[in-house]
């Protein structure tokens, strides 16, 4: 019995994403006429991306739980709280923004097991790390950095890393349909 895939993103397989055991037709029959909860969360955390103030780059993140119902958790990256909106040095690697997905985690609820990240960029290896520490399931990601060891270390970790484009361009206008 074939797998049906509900954002037809064969590499999400977060449970709310799968339907085992549906039959050909209806994968046949499937269309997603509205954007995937994934990918409403994934466009939240481009917006956080616009508020980072670091000159290198903007990056935005998104936590929620693992039914995708809570947002528990949001950042970007720049610098501490009362410090100024800019990087501590223009060197690249030690501009001393604090990562996107750290300033997320830090509010996120540390007990909450499988929760699920939105990231507009992959992670780096700290970042990639504490991830896996805070019982993060499923990671979301935009794009992907240029070096790509955070993501081998989120799948040693056992955490789901899925690169998510599929969509990133339908419903950008109020009304827009989807692709045919
Ligand atoms: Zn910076
Ligand atoms: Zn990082």
């Amino acid at each position: 019995m074939p797998t049906l895939f509900k954002d037809q993103v064969p590499e999400n397989t977060h449970p709310l994403n799968v339907v085992e055991g549906a039959s050909q037709a209806e994968v046949d029959a499937w269309t997603v006429d509205r954007p995937p909860l994934f990918e409403a969360y994934m466009r939240m955390a481009e917006e956080l991306a616009k508020r980072s103030t670091c000159r290198r780059l903007a990056v935005g993140t998104v936590i929620t739980d693992h039914a995708l119902e809570n947002v528990v958790g949001i950042g970007y990256n720049g610098n501490a709280r009362g410090f100024p909106n800019d990087c501590d040095s223009p060197t690249p690697g030690a501009c001393g923004c604090i990562h996107s997905e750290m300033n997320a985690l830090v509010k996120a609820p540390g007990h909450l097991s499988d929760k699920v990240m939105f990231v507009t960029a992959s992670p780096c290896p700290m970042c990639a790390k504490l991830v896996i520490q805070a019982k993060v399931r499923h990671l979301f990601y935009r794009t992907a950095y240029r070096r790509p060891r955070g993501l081998e270390i989120l799948a040693r970790g056992g955490v789901t890393a899925v690169h998510y484009h599929r969509w990133r361009d339908e419903w950008r206008l109020r009304g827009s349909a989807p692709p045919p």
